[in-house]
């Protein structure tokens, strides 16, 4: 999970949203609660927030990812309109467009009707998912103690720690592996040149191994934030970076 800024609100949903909640919650009252509304009334009630408006700039913002986990569609499938506090528990929030998240089926299903408000996760809109979050090898855990509650709940609740993201994880560090021993290699043989024609040359090398691994951190990449975290702590990265600073 990565931060992301919320996009502009679709006009198309902006000048229609009082009214399709009006009509909502009126038919909350004629059926006396909003999951005995008949599913052919209620489909037609909530549908209308599925623009392409609001697709488009949800997928904008989140770079083609699911919200919580990070993956791609490829991976998980379809990318689609997730109500961050749960339109079935709180139907006035249907049409509201800082409801909206890109969440991939899994998430979307793992976290189902979860009452955000009782139990708070992080909406990554609004919060900025590293001071609450962090990796320990393929798991994710709390930065610190005042976070536990917060951190655990998001990640139980998403189903963050599960097998189906630590063989996406394992296979990133694979490659991130692979792309370190190549930042070694760059190194060693820059060391051994013995000219600045030669030096010049491989420090050339080493910066393109650099952004060979940078790309694994982009945030249109999938699980950035794994990647950027075993970043951070590559000893070859640090050594390569002052090298091509130097
Ligand atoms: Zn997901």
């Amino acid at each position: 999970m990565i931060k992301l800024e919320r996009g502009v609100e679709p006009d198309d949903l902006r000048d229609n949203q009082a009214q399709w909640t009006i009509d909502l919650l009126a038919s909350v009252v004629q059926h006396g609660s909003y999951k005995d509304i008949p599913d052919a009334e209620k489909n037609t009630l909530i549908s209308k927030y599925r623009l392409v408006s609001v697709k488009k700039e949800l997928k904008r913002t989140s770079h083609d990812k699911c919200a919580y986990c990070e993956s791609k569609p490829e991976e998980t499938g379809h990318v689609a309109i997730e109500h961050f506090i749960p339109k079935s528990l709180y139907p006035k929030e249907t049409f509201n467009w800082e409801n909206y998240l890109p969440a991939c089926g899994v998430c979307n299903e793992s976290k189902h009707n979860h009452d955000v408000l009782l139990e708070p996760i992080i909406n990554p809109y609004d919060i900025e998912p590293n001071t609450v979050l962090k990796f320990k090898n393929f798991r994710l855990v709390p930065v610190s103690e005042n976070m536990k509650k917060l951190a655990d709940t998001t990640i139980e609740v998403c189903g963050l720690n599960t097998i189906r993201l630590y063989k996406p994880r394992s296979a990133l560090m694979v490659s991130f592996t692979e792309y370190e021993d190549n930042i070694r290699d760059a190194i060693s043989i820059y060391n051994e040149a013995d000219t600045d024609r030669k030096r010049s040359h491989r420090l050339r090398k080493i910066k393109e191994s650099i952004n060979s691994i940078l790309f694994l951190t982009k945030p249109n990449e999938k699980h950035s934030k794994f990647c950027t975290e075993l970043l951070a702590q590559s000893e070859d990265y640090q050594e390569a970076l002052v090298l091509v600073n130097q």
